[in-house]
């Protein structure tokens, strides 16, 4: 048969932020395309993998989900090892999870980094945005906000109604 040469990698992405701002939700439409209502706090980490097929490379992407409360603890250390990526999620309708993002970020900062000593690429994620979009309707100063703080980009997603779905323009 044909000589296969498939190339692989295998990358580590964190997926943090605030408790109950769909972390888990998010991993879970993402490779298993479902969603719950029912609420379930993760406890300490889950792990998903999200296998990726793009001509001849097989990306694995290992999706960390970490427990809101951690940020508190010593643990996320533990957790950030040898992270290449990460989405640091926030709820779009409870403003104090966007705060909570700058720490997050400084968190994860402060205790990883890349063998070149640059930060690792993370993008902000506004979720929720099936419920509204008070905290992300203004993309200009969502742009400022990511270059501040070092971010290399936002999106807005929905675990219920799948990111893919269209946003209609805010009424004017
Ligand atoms: P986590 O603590 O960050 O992992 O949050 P979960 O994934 O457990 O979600 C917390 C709650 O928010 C659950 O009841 C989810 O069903 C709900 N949820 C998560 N993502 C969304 C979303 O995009 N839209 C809506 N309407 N609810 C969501
Ligand atoms: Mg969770």
């Amino acid at each position: 048969g044909m000589l296969s040469l498939r190339k692989e990698h295998l990358y580590k992405v964190l997926v943090i932020g605030d408790l109950g701002v769909g972390k888990t939700s998010i991993i879970r439409r993402y490779v298993h395309q479902t969603f719950s209502s029912n609420y379930r706090a993760t406890i300490g980490v889950d792990f998903a993998l999200k296998v990726l097929n793009w001509d001849s490379e097989t990306v694995r992407v290992q999706l960390w989900d970490i427990a809101g409360q951690e940020r508190f603890g010593n643990m996320t250390r533990v957790y950030y090892r040898e992270a290449m990526g990460a989405l640091i999620v926030f709820d779009v309708m409870r403003p104090t999870t966007f705060e909570a993002v700058i720490k997050w970020k400084e968190d994860l900062d402060s205790k990883v980094m890349l063998a070149n000593g640059q930060s690792i690429a993370t993008v902000l994620l506004a979720n929720k945005c099936d419920q509204g979009r008070e905290l992300s309707n203004n993309g200009i100063k969502m742009d400022q906000f990511c270059r501040d703080h070092g971010f290399v980009g936002w999106f807005e997603t929905s675990a219920k109604t799948k990111s893919s779905q269209p946003i209609p323009p805010p009424e004017l």
